[in-house]
């Protein structure tokens, strides 16, 4: 099969990512390559697609061995025969998997660092044909990057052990020019295809907050994203305990993560996240190198990080299946201290000269600055944290904490009349006001049963503003709650008009409010344009994904991700060739999982 095709065949997507092409083919030439790609970038793909059209094996080195398990489930989950050694599997397990590598079963085989140089593996390994060693993470190679790892030195020695030299494709998000060369010349790339793509993420949401309160900012935020999946990183395994026993009181299905824990629970809490048995994961840094759960919703940082390299890929774990998320600093000075102190009591690598400790220092310090700086500037978030990887950006992104915070006074007396009249014309209706939902869905005009039922359908105002996402009219009627022309009464939570209205509907009285000044635009982004019919359908293919999940005994992201979902939403397919071309269907999946999909689509049609 072409690349195209296969793309289409296992992963569902109907084109390439920015820099994927090239990458795959400069493998398929036999070229060397080297894919900088900000995190969610879609790095996989890039060698798992050529090593699926490559004659023999591909071996992926990844540094962190408890994920490669998961790794391998979702190159199954997509029809992709995969292995992993590692020191997790037990002897036994160890010798099945080498024996199924010389009888050919994998075309992927992810392995650690400190395993490439082992007998059994070495013995195997004479005897296959290796098409291409690719590295991810290639960064922790280089002793200035943020995750220096001495292991990762054996790759070379091993690639020279191999009778004959595979292609060698090296990954990672780390954007510093001197970590770029250290991997190109360590690693000893010939004249590599080399793609740097940008590093803006626009699916994601930049935000600092400056709160008197932590955990009382921390909890509206919470309140406002239930039911989502997120991360939480604290600066201290303490402050991990402290927020998670608040979280958990407070009655979310919080978990955490930090060095201090035993491996065994570790292991079972991180599980329990990417199950998404537990929505909330609270933890230090420790927790997410090479978690690739796709469905994170929001990222919020208890404290500031010590850099902006560890803020980006920290935070850069939000939206990597491209739909919108969240990326929230909590900052307060005191997080500058506990930086101080890290920096100054961090490096006890016993691998550095006293010198290379210095310099790490200097550089720590420098970044430290870097850091403070963006929670402190007004200027474009995104825009900074751009600057500083080196790369062009518009002065203003308009999806920002800092681009939102401009307010205008902006007339919306149209938009008004039609609100204020479509609650009246249902009372005049049905003899009684009715809830806010139901004014949204009757303005957007939708097909949802009970709207017909009601004959909201025959409302002169139905349909008034289909063209608007649910998220903006429902932003409209708190703006003109907050106006004084509506007012929800709290027993019924019935949307009820007041004597001020009058004067909008009957005596042409203009409304003009206060508004940021991009808000269309943070209000489209916000509700990832799903109507509030999409949106129900989306809650309803979840819970068949979590079904499904639970019974194949899977993550629910490996089934499908978030953004899958909302396409499938948006499309509604019927038919198994319509849900094909659903964005991320693969025909693996289309044959495991459609028939479920689609029968729980036709019960919400109905
Ligand atoms: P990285 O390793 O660069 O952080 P991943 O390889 O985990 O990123 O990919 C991130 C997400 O993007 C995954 O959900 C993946 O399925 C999705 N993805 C990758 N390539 C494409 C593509 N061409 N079109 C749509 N989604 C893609
Ligand atoms: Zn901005």
């Amino acid at each position: 099969m072409e690349k195209q095709a296969l793309l289409q065949h296992y992963f569902g997507y109907g084109e390439f990512r920015p820099g994927q092409e090239e990458l795959v083919d400069g493998i398929l030439a036999g070229r060397d390559v080297f894919g900088i790609m900000p995190t969610g970038g879609g790095k996989s793909i890039c060698y798992q697609l050529p090593g699926l059209m490559l004659p023999g094996v591909t071996l992926v080195v990844s540094p962190l061995i408890s994920l490669m398990h998961d790794q391998v489930m979702a190159l199954k989950a997509a029809g992709i025969p995969g292995a992993y050694v590692n020191s997790s599997l037990t002897f036994p397990q160890l010798r099945a998997v080498y024996r199924n590598m010389l009888l050919g079963k994998y075309k992927i085989i992810y392995v650690a660092p400190e395993r490439l140089q082992s007998d059994g593996f070495l013995e195997a390994v004479e005897q296959m044909n290796i098409s291409m060693v690719a590295v991810d993470e290639a960064h922790c190679i280089s002793q200035w990057g943020q995750d220096f790892r001495p292991s990762y030195l054996k790759i070379v020695e091993f690639i020279r052990l191999l009778p004959r030299r595979p292609v060698i494709a090296a990954f990672t998000a780390t954007a510093t020019q001197k970590v770029r060369e250290d991997v190109k010349r360590i690693l000893d790339l010939r004249s590599p295809v080399e793609v740097v793509t940008g590093f803006d993420r626009p699916n994601l949401w930049f935000e600092v907050r400056h709160p008197d309160m932590k955990d009382g900012e921390l909890l509206r935020l919470l309140e406002a994203r239930k039911r989502r999946s997120g991360i939480v990183y604290c600066a201290t395994r303490k402050s991990v305990e402290q927020v998670c026993q608040l979280l958990t009181d407070r009655g979310y299905a919080a978990t955490r993560y930090h060095a201090g824990l035993e491996e065994r629970e570790r292991m079972e809490n991180q599980n329990a996240f990417l199950y998404d048995e537990k929505t909330v994961m609270v933890a230090t840094n420790a927790f997410g190198m090479g978690i690739d759960k796709s469905n994170v919703n929001f990222v919020i940082h208890y404290n500031m990080p010590k850099s902006l390299e560890a803020y980006y890929q920290e935070a850069g774990r939000a939206g990597r299946d491209g739909s919108n998320a969240d990326c929230i600093l909590l900052y307060a000075p005191r997080d500058v201290q506990t930086a101080r102190f890290f920096i100054e009591n961090g490096s006890d690598n016993e691998d550095l000269t006293e010198e290379q400790k210095e310099v790490i220092k200097k550089q720590d310090y420098e970044r430290l600055e870097a850091m403070v700086t963006y929670c402190k500037t007004r200027t474009c978030l995104r825009g900074w944290i751009l600057e500083y990887f080196g790369q062009k950006h518009p002065e203003v992104c308009g999806n920002c904490g800092s681009c939102a915070k401009e307010y205008e006074k902006k007339d919306i007396t149209k938009e008004a009349q039609m609100i204020l009249s479509c609650v009246r014309r249902i009372r005049d209706h049905l003899g009684y006001y009715v809830g806010k939902p139901t004014v949204v869905r009757t303005l957007q005009g939708s097909r949802e049963k009970k709207t017909i039922e009601l004959g909201l359908n025959e409302v002169s105002t139905y349909g008034l503003m289909k063209t608007m996402s649910a998220n903006a009219i429902k932003e409209l009627i708190s703006r003109l709650e907050d106006g004084g022309y509506l007012v929800t009464e709290l027993e019924h939570q019935t949307l009820r008009l007041t004597e001020k209205a009058s004067g909008v509907l009957y005596l042409g009285e203009s409304v003009e409010v206060l508004v940021l000044k991009q808000e269309e635009k943070l209000q489209r982004l916000d509700d990832d344009g799903m109507t509030e019919d999409e949106r129900e359908l989306f809650d309803l293919l979840r819970e068949c994904r979590s079904r499904l999940a639970r019974a194949n005994g899977v993550a629910p992201f490996m089934i499908f991700s978030n953004a899958t979902l909302m396409d499938m939403a948006r499309k509604h397919p019927t038919n198994m060739t319509a849900f094909k071309r659903v964005s991320g269907v693969g025909e693996m999946k289309a044959s495991w999982y459609g028939k479920e999909f689609l029968k729980a689509l036709k019960g919400a049609a109905k």
